[in-house]
This record gives C-alpha cells, structure tokens and sequence, in this order.
C-alpha cells in the first residue's frame, strides 16, 4: 500500500468511512519472542469475509499494512491477528506497541478471490513464515469443516510455534528454501499429501515464495494448484 500525506489518509477516512470499523484490543500475548497475538472486538456485523481475506490498519499517519485476521467471528465480534514482530518497519512498530484497550480504525477484510480456501481439494498444504501463521489457522479450520486434509511447511525462528498454535506442520530454518522443497518431497513421498489432489498456498516472503513456485512446477504441481501471494519483499515498503 502506498504511503500518502495524513491529510489524505485523514480525508479517506471520512469520505470512505462505509470501509472502515472501529475496534478495540482486548487481549495481547507473545506466543514467541517475536509473534505477538493480538485479540480486538468491534462490530463486524454486515461484512464480507472469507478466509485468506485481509484487513488493515494505519500505523502512522502516512502508512497502512495488511494483516490476516483468523477466528474471524461476526457473531462475537471477535477475531485475532498473529504479528510478526520484524522490527524492520512501521508495521511491526505498531504491533510491538498495541495494549488492551487500544482503539483503532480498520479497513475492512478484502482479498483476493484466487487465495481463498479452494474447496475442491482434498488436501490443503500451506508454505510460509510467520506471516503466514493467521492465514494457515483458517485455512486448516476451514479445511477441518469439509474434514479434508490439512498440513504446511513453515520457515520460522522458533520451531515450537507451530505446535503452541497446534498448526502441526513441518517447519524449516529461515533462508533455505531447498528444506522447504525437501519437505514436500518427503510429505508426498510419505502420502501426507497427494500431488495431484492438493491445493499448494505459498506466501510469505517474495523471495522465498518464488523459488517454492518454481520448485513445485518441478515436481510436477499444476499451475491452478498453486495459489501464491507475496506477503513481504525485502527492500519494499507495505506490499
Ligand atoms: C494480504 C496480506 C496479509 C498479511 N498478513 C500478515 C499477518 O497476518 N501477519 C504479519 O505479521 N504480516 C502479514 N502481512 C505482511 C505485512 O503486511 C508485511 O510484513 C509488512 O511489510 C509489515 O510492515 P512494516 O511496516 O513492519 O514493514 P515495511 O515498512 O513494510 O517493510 C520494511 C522492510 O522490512 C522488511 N520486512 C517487512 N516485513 C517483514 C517480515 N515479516 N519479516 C522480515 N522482514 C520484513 C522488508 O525488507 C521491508 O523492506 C500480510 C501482508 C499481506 C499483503
């Protein structure tokens, strides 16, 4: 998302106000030294949502990034949001800082049709960082409805994340992308997944989503089995 002066975020704000919720934090917790699990309540009544959509918030006056709700419960009005606190940007700053009680404007969930849950396979892999952590817990409830198969390959910096979300994939160093393929190699080889019956969402890190991509067409993995999104790229600001 581009940056624009405050006065114009401010001016959007107010002439698209139909886009944006007020919502409040109501529980914070850092499930590892830098994933902070966040908990907001607000009136979602009426919105459009599916999972794989994303909100996002103003995290300064010049600057808006998306974030990945799961739990997403328009009933309750509660849902949740993993962020990775990189410390590299405005994001993460934001994040670091959000506190009980904190409240804030959000831009409603949107996305993008091609990255939601695809029912029509039986199998649903998801490979990431942490980034990718609140997309990979929606998908895999998503998947529990249909009792279909979930799994995933993380690259993460604390390999105990997976199971304190009870996600229970595989996870790999950050930075060598030839685990992550190594990974689907032995999941499909051991039957954790069957090639041809399994919907591939890549996502995270530009980078490394690339090579993944590349990779998977390698093995053999259709093109309209892989659904892909960058969700960072070193050296750019706020995809
Ligand atoms: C649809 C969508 C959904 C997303 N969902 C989530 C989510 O649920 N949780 C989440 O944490 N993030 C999520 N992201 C990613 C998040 O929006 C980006 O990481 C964003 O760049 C963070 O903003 P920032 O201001 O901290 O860093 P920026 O100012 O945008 O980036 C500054 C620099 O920091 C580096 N950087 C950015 N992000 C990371 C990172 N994660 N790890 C390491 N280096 C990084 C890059 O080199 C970049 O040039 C999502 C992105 C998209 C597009």
């Amino acid at each position: 998302m581009p940056s624009m002066p405050k006065w114009m975020n401010n001016a959007v704000e107010n002439l698209l106000s139909s886009k944006f919720r007020d919502v409040s934090v109501t529980e914070t917790e850092y499930i590892s030294e830098n994933i902070k699990r966040v908990k907001f309540s607000g009136n979602l009544h009426g919105l459009e949502y599916a999972p794989g959509y994303a909100v996002s918030f103003r995290v300064n006056d010049t600057d808006y990034r998306n974030y990945t709700p799961y739990n997403f419960n328009k009933v309750t009005g509660c849902f949740e949001i993993l962020f990775h606190i990189h410390g590299g940007g405005p994001g993460s700053e934001f994040a670091d800082a959000l506190d009980v009680h904190d409240v804030m404007k959000m831009l409603i969930p949107r996305g993008r049709e091609s990255f939601t849950f695809r029912n029509r396979y039986k199998y649903h892999y998801v490979i990431g960082d942490e980034t990718v952590l609140g997309l990979a817990l929606e998908l895999k409830q998503e998947a529990g409805k249909y009792s279909y198969e979930f799994n995933g390959v993380f690259e993460l910096d604390n390999h105990e994340v997976p199971e304190i979300l009870e996600l229970y994939g595989s996870h790999v160093p950050k930075n060598e992308p030839h685990k992550i393929t190594e990974q689907i190699m032995c999941d499909i080889f051991d039957g954790v997944i069957r090639k041809d019956k399994t919907a591939f969402y890549v996502s995270g890190n530009g980078t490394t989503l690339q090579y993944v991509r590349k990779e998977l067409k390698q093995l053999g993995v259709l093109s309209n089995q892989i659904f892909a999104q960058a969700y960072w790229i070193k050296g750019k600001k706020g995809l």
